[in-house]
């Protein structure tokens, strides 16, 4: 098979030796001659699958033994509803705008009650991160975007905040070092950093729920997910199977320590590029350039024919940029190596030295 460099924002390259394991279980799982696909999710194997995922995201993100860890379907964007659902209460709810998932969250949560956004970076088409605001003392959470994909910006210092805090992690979970005690709830789609698409991870602090008064939806409770250990209806045993692999795989190498180590040494590697290459620009400002999602723009569209063409001849796969900023995007998560990233530096330089 040749080697693609695989960009993309999601779904994502994931390690090869997950893939490997996870195309063995779908054939023979566990020596049982039968498919994962096919045993009961209740069966011990399972089961176990579910408790080792479970460990991880709490050895991974050094969590308390006051949060419980789930693995729910529905994508990040039901955890856009379920948050403010379970959550959001008489007094209402902070949120901070960076982008198209924040504003996504923000529409869900006006819909469930008294939702305020006390600061947005839509002045400048979300190309920072906004700093200077106060979080509220008197509303019931917080709620940030850690990293925005489309964008390309990355809070890299979290407030200090009076009330719970909130975070959609989707597209930066397990990439560096974060305090992840300081938040009451964490959410993020597994297609990223942690396994394919259709499970999401949420990790929330169980003394925070059942405090709105409001009547509840099964499926929409946290407390009945807790209750039943992410199995109170069929969890989606596929993508959480390839996800206990990903994280066993970024423990087994030395954790996120480790990863964002490297994932500086291929962000700091790209980013140099951008600025010393006469043509490309980074599209954010630089002290909020995400690890995760490398934003920039190609001098003219012509050039932008050109520089496409070489890239797929180097086999670089998934760079072109979400159509609200144009250009290009290249995703560099957890499992994209740095001698991908040297490859599209490579055809870069190639590029200037041919056309500028
Ligand atoms: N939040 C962020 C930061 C995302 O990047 C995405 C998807 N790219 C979502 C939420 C939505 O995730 P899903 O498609 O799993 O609902």
């Amino acid at each position: 098979m040749k080697k693609i460099h695989n960009f993309s924002a999601g779904p994502a390259i994931l390690p090869a030796e997950v893939l490997q394991k996870s195309a063995e279980a779908v054939l023979n799982f566990n020596n049982s001659n039968m498919s994962l696909l096919e045993v009961s999710h209740r069966g011990k194997d399972f089961v176990a699958v579910m408790e080792e995922a479970r460990f991880l995201v709490k050895e991974l993100l050094g969590l308390g033994d006051d949060y419980k860890v789930l693995f729910l379907g529905g994508g990040a964007s039901t955890q856009f509803a379920m948050v403010p659902y379970n959550l959001l209460g008489s007094k209402g709810a902070a949120y901070v705008n960076t982008g198209v998932w924040a504003h996504k969250a923000i529409k869900e949560a006006k819909m469930i009650g008294n939702t305020k956004v006390i600061a947005s970076s839509e002045d400048k088409n979300f190309n920072y991160i906004p700093k200077n605001y106060t979080v509220p003392t008197d509303v019931d959470y917080l709620h940030l975007t850690s990293n925005n994909t489309i964008y390309g910006t990355q809070i890299k210092h979290f407030p200090d905040s009076p009330v719970p805090m909130i975070c959609d992690m989707s597209s930066d979970i397990f990439s560096r070092k974060v305090d992840a005690n300081k938040f009451t709830l964490i959410y993020a789609g597994a297609q990223k950093n942690m396994g394919p698409a259709g499970a999401t991870m949420v990790v929330v602090k169980e003394s925070a729920l059942g405090k709105t008064g409001r009547e509840m939806l099964s499926m929409l409770d946290y407390r009945v997910h807790i209750k039943g250990e992410s199995m109170y209806n069929t969890p989606p045993v596929f993508p959480i199977y390839v996800s206990m692999l990903t994280m066993k795989w970024l423990k087994d190498n030395g954790g996120v320590s480790w990863i964002e180590k490297i994932n500086n040494e291929k962000a700091k590697l790209l980013y140099s590029e951008i600025d010393r290459n006469s043509l490309f620009t980074g599209t954010t400002a630089v002290e909020d350039r995400s690890n995760m999602n490398v934003t920039f723009l190609i001098k003219t569209e012509e050039m932008g024919i050109e520089f496409d063409k070489m890239t797929k001849e180097a086999n670089i796969s998934g760079i072109k940029g979400h159509r609200d900023v144009g250009g290009y995007r290249a995703s560099l998560y957890n499992a994209l190596p740095l001698e991908s990233v040297q490859v599209l530096v490579d055809v870069m330089k190639a590029f200037e030295k041919k056309f500028a």
